[in-house]
């Protein structure tokens, strides 16, 4: 394990990236990262205007047309050499997420290979894709259907998994043939921008990816987005913004993939396995802080097993340690920014107001950093802000429930769709479940849904279009149709 963070910094390029070329910004400008663990700052790199921009589209548009047409196999082994590259360098890319993001170092290592499987599971289908040939239903022709890359693609990823959520979406892009310009969140973008070193390391043509971290998100993406070149808009970030880009992105009729924000309910029946909703509700909670779209958001129990329930993650809550993600055996880091504190808090204090009860935790922690202390809540009442948005912090809400309509009316009443955690044994209720919430992905007694060959996506006002899985390279390929007569 690499720790000297010195030598891990030096490594990670302070440039743009375009071109295959590692540049400064035209006006010269930068931005600075900091360590949500301690304030300090981590690295100062450049900050990219909106004609780097252009001349990150420039590349990837000049890159296009010979990437399409690199044969299927040597685009997926360029995605498996970098596969077999993160593999080795997995503690440099761990101990940097950790550094810039938070996260224990343990959940980093898991992002690593979480991050690496899209590499692996996009350069197995890459030579898989797929056209068609049939006859037309009179007879009278040949209909034969083709797969051909969209074109180029704009990405755009947030803050809280800064790997994983550019393989996700690099992965498939270069499998099918589309070059790409990447802007990652001016909050992570070091992670980012090593694995684009590393893309470099295993080979990857000049202009294929481009990365273009910015101060200003929102004046770089525009000129990007209208621009007639641009085929294809993925992002992933919060639902205000992917509404604002898709209104955007209306404009050229452009291809979109949006993987926006969650509300997840966590439903324990009363038939459940109460040690295995407990582990499921630690790993659905906490995990990165609980500043995941798919963190459950709200803990539907039965009114039989609730205290029972609420007592058992109280005493877990209670064993966790606190402290920068890079101290060993450390389970909860900070969150990313002093913000995340502030909203943590206004809606713990308003859900206290309303008559929740708080168990442990409750506010923020008196020292450096961005810090919130785990946190249990229950009874908390109809209509408090928590359990309409996003939390984003490492805060357990609970209500209780008495039937499995009302567990099922209080699951779907959002508008959110991402995902959802059903707790029983019984088989039918769990089919009954799997028909009735609203929702593009479910655990079933799991805790944790992600992985790579699963499309991962939402319905409602979480997202349009899915990640991983067979689905995950359909994104970024269209359908050409051609009729031809009887021979
Ligand atoms: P965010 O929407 O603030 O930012 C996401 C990205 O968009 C960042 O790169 C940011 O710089 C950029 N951005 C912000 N404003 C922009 C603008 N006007 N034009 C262009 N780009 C802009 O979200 P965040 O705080 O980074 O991430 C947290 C959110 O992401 C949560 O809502 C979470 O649920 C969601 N998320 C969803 C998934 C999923 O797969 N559904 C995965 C991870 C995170």
């Amino acid at each position: 394990m690499i720790r000297d963070f010195d030598i891990l910094l030096g490594a990670v390029p302070d440039g743009l990236f375009v071109a295959g070329e590692w540049r400064r910004s035209s006006d010269n400008g930068t931005l600075t990262v900091t360590n949500p663990a301690t304030g300090a700052t981590l690295k100062t790199i450049a900050s990219a205007t909106a004609e780097d921009a252009a001349a990150a589209l420039d590349a990837a548009c000049a890159a296009a047309d010979s990437w399409a047409a690199t044969p299927a196999r040597q685009r997926g082994e360029l995605l498996r050499r970098t596969f077999d590259l993160l593999q080795d360098r997995a503690d440099e890319f761990a101990l940097l997420m950790s550094l810039e993001m938070g996260k224990p170092l343990a959940e980093a290592r898991g992002e690593v290979t979480y991050g690496g499987e899209f590499l692996r599971w996009f350069s197995e289908e890459a030579p898989r894709v797929q056209g068609r040939y049939g006859t037309t239903p009179e007879g009278s022709g040949r209909m034969i259907v083709t797969q051909h890359p969209v074109g180029p693609c704009y990405l755009i990823t947030p803050w809280n998994f800064p790997l994983a959520m550019a393989t996700r979406k690099i992965a498939p892009a270069l499998a099918a043939g589309c070059t790409v310009v990447v802007k990652p969140s001016e909050l992570t973008p070091l992670t980012t921008l090593l694995f684009a070193r590393l893309l470099q390391e295993a080979g990857l043509p000049d202009g294929v990816v481009n990365v273009i971290p910015t101060l200003d998100a929102a004046a770089v993406s525009e000129p990007i987005i209208a621009d007639p070149r641009l085929r294809k808009l993925s992002f992933t970030g919060s639902t205000p913004v992917g509404k604002r880009l898709l209104a955007q992105a209306a404009n050229g009729v452009l291809r979109t993939s949006m993987e926006l924000g969650g509300n997840a309910p966590f439903i324990v029946f009363d038939d459940a396995d109460l040690d295995q909703a407990v582990d499921g509700a630690m790993a659905a909670k906490f995990r990165n802080i609980g500043q995941a779209c798919t963190a459950a958001n709200r803990f539907i129990v039965h009114r039989s097993v609730v205290d029972e329930f609420t007592a058992r993650v109280v005493d877990r809550v209670r064993d966790f340690r606190t402290g920068a993600g890079t101290e060993d055996g450390v389970t909860i880091g900070p969150l990313i920014d002093d913000r995340a504190v502030a909203k943590a808090t206004h809606l713990v204090q308003d859900a206290v107001n309303r008559g929740a009860k708080t168990w442990i935790g409750g506010t923020e922690l008196d020292r450096p950093g961005s810090f919130f202390a785990a946190t249990v809540l229950s009874d908390v009442a109809p209509g408090s802000e928590i359990l309409g948005e996003e939390i984003f912090g490492p805060v357990l809400a609970i209500v209780a429930f008495d039937d499995e309509e009302e567990a099922v009316r209080i699951a779907n009443d959002t508008e959110f769709g991402l995902v959802s955690y059903v707790f029983t044994q019984d088989l039918a209720r769990g089919q009954r479940m799997i028909e009735q919430l609203q929702t593009g992905m479910m655990g079933l007694n799991a805790g944790v849904v992600s992985n790579a060959a699963a499309p991962f996506g939402g319905w409602k006002s979480s997202g349009i279009g899915r990640e991983g899985g067979p689905e995950g390279i359909a994104e970024y390929l269209q359908t050409k149709y051609t009729l031809t007569p009887d021979p």
